[in-house]
């Protein structure tokens, strides 16, 4: 009998713990020392770039779209593969959403879509690292330098992701990661923003609690219109535990992304017609490994059938233009075909860190017995 091999699951290790349970039995829960503490070792990791943390990955790139400024009458071009968030903070500061295709092979935001869907009223552009694989970054600043756009890089899955050997947040414009539980490192929920000055992150610290500005003993003013997304001293406790393991959690990722290609073999497209991820030992964190599956499966019927063998298996993610509240803003199906192609077929095997050699062959046995003609 197998037990059942889920698509993610977080790993905390006993000292993370051992840390939350301080926390809870020193009188201070909410925001405090873990949280600058945690605050402090990501800015260092982001070559002493201002970084702050929030409660989810989703607030950070809403309040990054408000220190830019962008509202009602602005646009701002993001992909339709990724989770809904990507597009609705662009809805919730009043912005307007424009799609561009993906890349059949990578799945990011295809750059020369985005250079055609540059109007005036273009203000930012919001690629997504799917699966923790970058866009070509060069090639992304150069086109956000040349049309004077800014960028908010929804890199919530690409925590530990580099280019060029440089760490994913360690440069460009406002990055934003997720800690989500499923991510690479996970708070249970949370995010952080890597801003560009001390400026900026001042006004990241308003948006993140009411507005609110402290000063003196009991000095309060409020100046901007805030919300409530700071992180708890319970979050960053676990955050440090994780954070502290980055690199042997992203060094097993690709260790494991390098035996599901060495299992599934030279000839495995070939037989199946299923669609392997770019293999990229370099850049990526392998957050996730998906497969575009053939034509001849519904997912559903995929997903039913690794489920029989014990295999939870993931789907990210349902092209956003095709949800019903996007499509009453006049998106509908046939404008972004490779986005819906995709959507339609992928699937994530299951990838996490406390998953071994052997897991990977059980998921991998069971892809083929589903897949190939027998
Ligand atoms: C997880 C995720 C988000 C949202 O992050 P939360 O922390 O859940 O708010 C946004 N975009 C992508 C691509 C993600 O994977």
């Amino acid at each position: 009998m197998n037990t059942f091999l889920p698509f993610s699951k977080p790993t905390i290790d006993e000292s993370t713990i051992a840390a939350v349970g301080d926390v809870l039995r020193s009188g201070w829960i909410t925001s405090g020392p873990k949280v600058a503490e945690f605050e402090k070792q990501l800015s260092a990791y982001f070559g002493g770039r201002p970084v702050r943390t929030f409660n989810s990955g989703t607030c950070t790139m809403e309040i990054a779209l408000r220190i830019a400024g962008i509202g009602a009458g602005d646009e701002v071009i993001t992909t339709s593969i990724s989770w809904v968030a990507t597009a609705n903070v662009i809805l919730e500061v009043g912005a307007t959403p424009v799609f561009a295709d993906i890349d059949p092979v990578t799945r990011n935001i295809d750059l020369d879509k985005v250079e055609a869907a540059i109007t005036p009223k273009t203000r930012a552009i919001i690629p997504v690292y799917l699966a923790g694989k970058p866009v070509d970054m060069d090639r992304l600043y150069a086109i956000a330098a040349k049309h004077k756009l800014r960028v908010i890089e929804d890199a919530a899955q690409a925590m530990g992701s580099s280019w060029n050997g440089k760490p994913i947040g360690s440069f460009g414009d406002f990055v934003s990661f997720s800690f989500q539980a499923n991510k690479n490192i996970t708070t249970s929920e949370g995010g952080c923003l890597v801003m560009n000055n001390e400026e900026e992150a001042k006004l990241a610290e308003k948006f993140r609690l009411q507005g609110v500005t402290r000063s003196g003993w009991d000095g309060i003013e409020v100046d901007v219109l805030g919300g409530k997304y700071n992180m708890t001293d319970i979050a960053a406790a676990i955050g440090l535990g994780q954070f502290a393991k980055l690199a042997e959690i992203t060094a097993h990722r690709r260790k494991l992304a390098q035996h599901y290609f060495a299992t599934f073999g030279a000839d495995f497209e070939a037989q199946t017609g299923a669609q392997l991820p770019p293999q990229d030992f370099e850049n990526t964190n392998w957050h996730l490994f998906q497969l575009v599956l053939p034509d001849s499966i519904t997912r559903a019927e995929f997903m039913e059938k690794m489920k029989a063998h014990d295999i939870g298996i993931g789907y990210h993610y349902a092209p956003i233009h095709l949800f019903k509240l996007y499509r009453a803003l006049g998106f509908k199906e046939g404008m972004f075909p490779v986005s819906e192609h995709v959507g339609r077929q992928i699937v994530s095997l299951p990838m996490f860190y406390a998953m071994n050699e052997a897991d990977v062959e059980r998921s991998v046995a069971a892809v083929k017995e589903v897949l190939l003609p027998r």
